[in-house]
């Protein structure tokens, strides 16, 4: 038994993606004993990249924000111990983190470079509009805020509730249609709630401004892959006494009298706990509770209604490496609709990769979940040839797009694609959704607090918990882990 914290003793943690393993981190480095049980045959969940033709395809890790001195993701890789293991890259050396590029014959201007920096973007975006200045002060001033709070770690702070902000709940789409902005100033900052898969008209304005200031403070690169990554954090845990137990799925988690009393996996094999964090969407957490008596219904009805962030479909390619050399920035290709709202983007990396005179080409886009209809009662492996067909359509037609914006590719090769099926029958995430729960403004009352539940022991972590992304994700394991030893413990014990 712990001496500091008696009443916590084995705490099993399903799920080893990034929330499962950081959360596991924090709890080992405290003495406690946590086993953490993944259903895959090697840890990592969305971090793990997957090898084709011996290139490492990435999957969850395409790139890094605020990783500098003093900045919210450093801080939680000093505190996890994982800093030096992690190597990374800059990006924006040049000037841009990301390109955004429009349709032509649309709005203007066509393009828009995403600079590192809070002054340079501010500066961007004045000289791109000099129409709008009021506009960008109104704009500006709640990122520079948003920027404070993330690297301030206020969401760490119970009772920091800042009223000031009150207005930053509405959705950054209805802010933008009282400050008339232009068409295509709204389109530049619809790409922030892109990346967290809430569309700008229902986007909270707080969420879109940390999202894009996570970036803009500054952006990096995995100098090593995705799966390398996952190891490094496996490794450190294991390091602090935790242990990860892969091929454990979890198939139902006890209850008894509204207390948590442990878990049985897939195999049978009965796990007692009086302590569970799923570190998994919430729906599959509730999936594994008893049918009656465990949750109220109400719970049931709001956690099974919310509406999730839509899937993602993904092509990896090899390139000739001399003719098409590594891009050091994102590219995006954007749709807007005629107010300058973003129903679709595609995203290209060009990187190095392992193979001598050879780029890895990848590309991202929606889900587009009705092509795959036909094959959702499948698993992956099990889907035959017209799926394949299906994929391999869909990435020709990408490759095709891709190659009008940037070059024709010399030596082109499809290293593989994957639909949102592929990421459901994966990590297990409901329907394929890539970001969890949507966060959006129409559904900020069902996604409050979800890291808590009514029964006894039982919490959640993982993306869905607090924000995506390797930062909100790890965001959403402190704040866990502080609901878990009560604020005054945790101000004494987790010192970030
Ligand atoms: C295509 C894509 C690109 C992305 N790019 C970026 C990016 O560039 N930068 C960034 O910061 N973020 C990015 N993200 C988001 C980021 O990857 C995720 O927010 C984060 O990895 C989610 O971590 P998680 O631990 O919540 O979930 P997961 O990684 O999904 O982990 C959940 C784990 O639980 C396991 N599991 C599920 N059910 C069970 C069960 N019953 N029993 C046992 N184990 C179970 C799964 O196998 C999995 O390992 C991207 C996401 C996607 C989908």
């Amino acid at each position: 038994m712990n001496p500091l914290f008696p009443a916590l003793q084995k705490i099993l943690i399903i799920g080893s993606g990034i929330g499962g393993l950081s959360t596991a981190i924090i709890l080992a480095g405290l003495g406690l004993e946590v086993p953490v049980l993944e259903k895959n045959r090697r840890a990592g969940g969305l971090l793990c990249s997957y090898t084709r033709d011996g290139i490492e395809c990435e999957v969850g890790v395409h790139y890094l924000g605020s990783l500098d001195r003093g900045q919210i993701l450093r801080r939680f890789f000093d505190y996890l111990g994982v800093t030096d293991r992690i190597p990374v890259t800059r990006m924006g050396e040049d000037g841009i983190i990301d390109r955004y590029l429009f349709e032509p014959g649309t709005h203007q201007p066509a393009i828009f470079d995403l600079p590192p920096g809070m002054n340079r973007f501010e500066e961007q975006l004045r000289v791109t509009f000099p129409g709008e200045q009021k506009q960008i002060d109104e704009i500006i001033k709640p990122i520079r805020k948003a920027a404070d709070q993330l690297h301030g770690l206020d969401f760490l702070d119970t009772d920091g509730n800042d009223f000031s902000l009150l207005d930053q709940c509405r959705s950054l789409g209805k802010i933008l249609d009282d400050l008339q902005v232009s068409p295509r100033l709204r389109s530049v900052l619809a790409i922030a709630s892109s990346w967290i898969g809430v569309p700008l008209g229902d986007c909270p304005a707080f969420y879109h401004n940390m999202a894009l200031a996570s970036y803009i403070s500054s952006s990096w690169r995995l100098n090593c892959s995705g799966s390398t990554m996952a190891d490094v954090l496996a490794e450190r845990l294991r390091e602090l006494g935790g242990k990860i137990i892969t091929m454990a799925q979890v198939r139902r988690i006890h209850v008894q009298k509204k207390i948590v009393t442990g878990v049985q996996l897939n195999s049978g094999e009965e796990l007692a706990g009086g302590t569970v964090i799923g570190a998994v969407h919430p729906k599959v957490v509730l999936d594994m509770l008893p049918r009656k008596g465990a949750v109220r219904p109400s719970y049931r009805q709001r956690i099974s209604g919310i509406k999730d962030t839509h899937g993602i479909f993904s092509v990896h390619a090899r390139i000739d490496a001399d003719v098409h050399p590594e891009i050091p920035y994102n590219i995006f290709k954007i749709d807007t609709d005629r107010r300058g709202n973003v129903p679709d983007l595609r995203y290209y990396q060009i990187r190095k990769c392992e193979r001598k005179g050879t780029n890895l080409l990848s590309i991202l886009t929606s889900g587009r979940d009705e092509l795959w209809a036909p094959w959702a009662e499948t698993r992956t492996g099990r889907r035959g040839q017209k799926y394949v067909k299906a994929k391999m359509d869909l990435a020709g037609q990408l490759i095709r797009e891709a190659e009008e914006l940037l070059s024709p590719f010399k030596d082109l090769k499809i290293l593989d694609a994957y639909t949102p099926l592929t990421l459901r029958d994966w990590v297990n995430t409901p329907g394929g959704s890539a970001y969890g729960v949507q966060r959006s403004a129409s559904q900020m009352l069902a996604t409050a607090l979800l890291n808590r539940t009514s029964v006894k022991g039982l919490y959640l972590a993982g993306q869905s918990v607090m924000a995506p992304g390797i930062i909100g994700t790890i965001m959403g394991s402190f704040s866990t882990v502080q609901l878990l030893l009560g604020p005054e413990e945790f101000k004494v014990n987790i010192r970030l």
